[in-house]
């Protein structure tokens, strides 16, 4: 099973990501990762994305595609693989769809929604110490004199550029503009998971734990089902079911469990 890793920056995605691989022991591939480890080490999918990255072009939606399937066949992929940074389109989220489903590969898609407001005061509002380098937070950590450091006294506190307010808006607007088509192509497609992502850490993976568990309980029972008919599953008894064997809503709608 596939899950795509959905959120944006400061929805805490990186955190979710390694706790999730190390706890339910999947592999966690990051596209971008991917990418430059087949063009470091030459292979016959990095050499032939290198050239068009050398002639500046974009590498093609199916070069990246083949890079994920080749990734999906190494065997710490048993226990099914978290997808990081694709797809960032919908033309992508399609082809990847019709890729998976052709080798019987599911795929759910897992969004860490956080609001913008949660999300600028997580990704802004840091300030440093002039002179002792201390780190503090406008509203998690403020120092106990507005504007004044709290070891070091009289010194000023500045913000890095991209602690700004505006950078972090800007950092905002380009991911929405970017990947809200995609999940709502998910949402669509009966594929989203939503979770909420202003909780603290450790319900947000609670959370997405009980949203995966049941993805494959849900799963499973679908095999036993199709085994007591006596036909054979599509797939092999203990493989996924394809994507597209699955109707919108059929498999993911957490308001359809039984608890
Ligand atoms: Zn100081």
């Amino acid at each position: 099973m596939i899950m795509l890793l959905l959120g944006a920056p400061g929805a805490g995605k990186g955190t979710q990501a390694d706790v999730l691989r190390d706890r339910l022991q999947m592999a966690h591939v990051s596209s971008g990762d991917l990418f430059r480890w087949h063009m470091k080490e030459e292979t016959p999918l990095g050499l032939a994305a290198k050239e068009y990255y050398d002639r500046g072009d974009l590498v093609p939606d199916g070069l990246v595609i083949d890079m994920i399937l080749d990734r999906l066949a190494e065997p710490d992929t048993t226990n099914g693989v978290i997808l990081d940074g694709f797809p960032r389109t919908v033309a992508q989220a399609d082809a990847l769809k019709v890729a998976l489903s052709k080798r019987g590969e599911r795929l759910a898609a897992l969004y860490v929604h956080v609001p913008t407001d949660v999300l600028l005061d997580r990704l802004s509002g840091r300030w440093i110490c002039r002179s002792c380098n201390t780190i503090y937070h406008e509203k998690f950590n403020p120092p106990h004199v507005a504007g004044v450091c709290d070891i070091c006294g009289e010194s000023e506190l500045y913000q890095r550029a991209d602690d700004k307010r505006e950078t972090a808006e800007n950092r905002l607007e380009v991911y929405f503009t970017q990947t809200q088509p995609v999940i709502d192509y998910y949402r669509r497609h009966g594929a989203l998971e939503e979770v909420d992502g202003a909780q603290p850490i450790d319900q947000v993976t609670a959370d997405l734990l009980a949203r995966i568990r049941r993805l494959q309980a849900r799963l499973n029972r679908a095999h036993d089902g199709v085994r007591r008919d006596g036909r054979l599953p599509a797939t092999s008894a203990h493989g996924p079911l394809p994507m597209s064997d699955v109707s919108p809503g059929s498999l993911v709608q957490p308001q359809l469990e039984p608890s």
